[in-house]
């Protein structure tokens, strides 16, 4: 398989703070790839760069094969990029705004409609309203169907389901796994764990650094063994005596349950012992396996 995006030692300063500190990255063409960190780990910067509309201070990157300096203009023309916030014109009805892509790509409307008719199926219903005045989820469907207007070989999504209801998120992602399957290369940045596990592989990002890729199965199983899940019939009180112990590094609300990262050496059954004597009752321990978000909270608390 070869890589539609490759990146170098990607470095990217604004003023003195550091935004991208060598970043070295390869997607494989055809993939699924998310790219998750906290805010402010430099997502943006990235997609700025690989879109072609901000240039790196160091380091190479090229889009199947077409260097993002020299080549921009054949990039530009192959890729499809949703920016992190509402790029359409609001003032602009749907089908205005489909139209109007579709004449700045040089394609008609029509052309590369098999590929967009998926996601523009429910706006189809109101072609005269204006973009400003769709649901956050339907914005969004509008974005993705004028970046697919030009049937893109590679789409770069930065946070595309930021503040959109679940239901919507949920149907944003079924049409991701459809254009994969089209062959379309998909780079998407998101903040929301349960995206994160649909990507085939993800690259945690942090302060501008790339920490580590793998798929999302294995960079949690990375979290290690010093991993429990804890409950008992009173949780808060729990909560709050587990991050009293030296041998808890961090302890907090997980669904049901708290996830407890500890230190080495750690004993489940004297803990529960300890906290039974502490007056909390139907306390359990147990090893946990880590999920994505864990390794998201893992670094948001390290920065
Ligand atoms: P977010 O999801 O919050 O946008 P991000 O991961 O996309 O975060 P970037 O927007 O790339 O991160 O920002 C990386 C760093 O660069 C941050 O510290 C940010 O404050 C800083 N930064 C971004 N754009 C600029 C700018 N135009 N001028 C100065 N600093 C900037």
């Amino acid at each position: 398989m070869s890589d539609a995006i490759v990146t170098e030692g990607i470095s990217k300063k604004y003023g003195n703070i550091t935004a991208l500190d060598g970043v070295t990255l390869s997607v494989p063409s055809g993939m699924l790839f998310g790219l998750i960190g906290p805010d402010g780990a430099g997502k943006t910067t990235l997609y700025k760069i690989l879109s072609t509309l901000l240039l790196p201070d160091n380091g190479a990157a090229t889009i199947n094969g077409m260097d993002i300096r020299r080549d921009y203009r054949k990039i530009r023309a192959s890729i499809g990029y949703m920016p992190e916030r509402f790029s359409l014109y609001p003032d602009l009805t749907v089908s205005e705004n489909l139209k109007f892509f579709a004449s700045l790509y040089g394609v008609g409307i029509r052309d590369n409609f098999d590929l967009i008719a998926p996601v523009f199926s429910q706006l189809a219903k109101f072609p005269d309203r204006r973009a400003g005045a769709l649901s956050g989820g339907m914005k969004q469907k509008l974005a993705l169907s004028c970046a697919l207007i030009h049937r893109p070989k590679v789409l770069l999504l930065d946070e595309p389901t930021t503040g959109v209801d679940a239901v919507s998120r949920n149907e944003f992602w079924a049409m991701l796994s459809t254009l994969r399957e089209k062959g379309i290369t998909i780079l998407v940045s998101t903040s929301y764990m349960d995206e994160a596990q649909r990507c085939e592989r993800i690259a945690m990002i942090d302060r501008g650094r790339i920490l580590e890729v793998n798929t999302p199965g294995r960079l949690a199983a990375g979290l290690g063994r010093n991993f429990y899940n804890a409950s008992a019939r009173e949780m808060y009180p729990l909560l709050q005596a587990l991050r009293t112990f030296p041998e808890v590094k961090n302890c907090y609300t997980f669904g049901a349950t708290l996830h407890v990262v500890t230190a080495d050496g750690f004993d489940a059954a004297s803990t529960v012992r300890r906290l039974e004597t502490m007056g909390l009752t139907d306390v359990k321990i147990y090893p946990a396996t880590g999920t994505v978000e864990d390794l998201f909270i893992k670094l948001a608390e390290n920065g």
